[in-house]
C-alpha cells in the first residue's frame, strides 16, 4: 500500500504502533520478533506484520485489517490476528492489544494456572485473579476461542505454554498494563521461589477493585463524598 493515500492520522496511527513495540523491547518485556501489537482506527485496526523485526519496521509494513478478516497491505498480518480481531469485535472500549512473550509471564503460563491474588495489584488485570487460558496452537481459531474464556470479565491474561495478551483503551494504556503483568508475574515467580505466598482473601479482593474504580483519578473527575470515601486531604 502505498502511503501516499493514507490520511495523515493513519500514518501517525502507524508510527505509535512502531513507537509501542520499540518501547516493548526498551522495557525488556518482548523477545526476539514474538510479539505483536494493533490499534483500532477507522473500520478496523492496525497490526504489526507477521514475524519481522520491530527495529526496522516502517509504517507502510503496518497491516490494515477490517473487522471481517480482510487485509490491506504488502505484507501479512501479524499470525496472531484472529485474537486482536475477536477482541476488537467483542470489546467496543479495546482501542490497542498487545501480545508478547514476556520472560516470566510465559514462564508462569507453561504451569498452566491461574495467578492467584497474592499482591493487591493483580486487579490490574480486572478481577481477583489473573486467569490461564488453554493450550492452543499458536495463530488459530482455537488459541483466540481460549484466550476470549480467559478474558471474562479481565483486560490480561495468560495464554497456557504461549505468553500474555492484553487490551486497553489505547496504546500507552495496552503497554502500561503488559508492564504491570510481567512485574506482578516475575514478583510471584520469585516469592514462590521462597516459600508459598499469602493469598488475599475475596474480601480483600473487593475491596481493592472498588477502590480501583477510582484510582488515578483526579479530584475534578470525582465527587465530593467519592473523595471522602478515600480519605483525601482537603484542597485549599
Ligand atoms: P507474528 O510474528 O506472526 O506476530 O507472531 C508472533 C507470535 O507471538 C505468535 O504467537
Ligand atoms: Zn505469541
Amino acid at each position: 500500500m502505498s502511503l501516499a493515500l493514507a490520511a495523515p492520522d493513519d500514518l501517525l496511527l502507524r508510527q505509535a504502533v512502531i513507537e509501542t513495540c520499540l518501547k516493548m523491547n526498551a522495557l525488556g518485556i518482548n523477545q526476539g520478533s514474538s510479539g505483536n501489537v494493533s490499534a483500532r482506527c477507522d473500520g478496523g485496526f492496525l497490526i504489526t506484520p507477521s514475524g519481522l523485526a520491530y527495529e526496522a519496521m516502517r509504517p507502510d509494513q503496518i497491516v490494515f485489517m477490517d473487522l471481517e478478516g480482510g487485509y490491506r497491505g504488502d505484507f501479512l498480518p501479524s499470525s496472531e490476528w484472529r485474537m486482536h480481531h475477536d477482541l476488537y469485535r467483542a470489546r467496543p472500549e479495546a482501542g490497542a492489544v498487545i501480545h508478547t512473550h514476556s520472560t516470566h509471564a510465559t514462564a508462569l503460563s507453561c504451569l498452566r494456572q491461574d495467578i492467584p491474588p497474592f499482591h493487591y495489584m493483580i486487579a490490574v488485570a480486572g478481577g481477583s485473579t489473573l486467569r490461564c487460558a488453554d493450550y492452543a496452537l499458536f495463530g488459530t481459531q482455537e488459541l483466540s476461542q481460549a484466550m476470549m474464556a480467559a478474558l471474562e470479565d479481565r483486560q490480561a491474561c495468560l495464554l497456557g505454554n504461549h505468553g500474555m495478551i492484553c487490551c486497553a483503551p489505547g496504546l500507552d494504556k495496552a503497554l502500561w498494563l503488559a508492564g504491570e503483568i510481567e512485574a506482578l508475574c516475575h514478583q510471584y515467580v520469585i516469592a514462590r521461589q521462597m516459600e508459598d505466598p499469602v493469598i488475599l482473601t475475596e474480601a480483600q479482593m473487593d475491596a481493592v477493585l472498588a477502590r480501583f474504580q477510582t484510582y488515578g483519578k483526579q479530584a475534578d473527575e470525582l465527587s465530593l463524598e467519592a473523595l471522602a470515601k478515600l480519605g483525601m486531604p482537603i484542597a485549599r
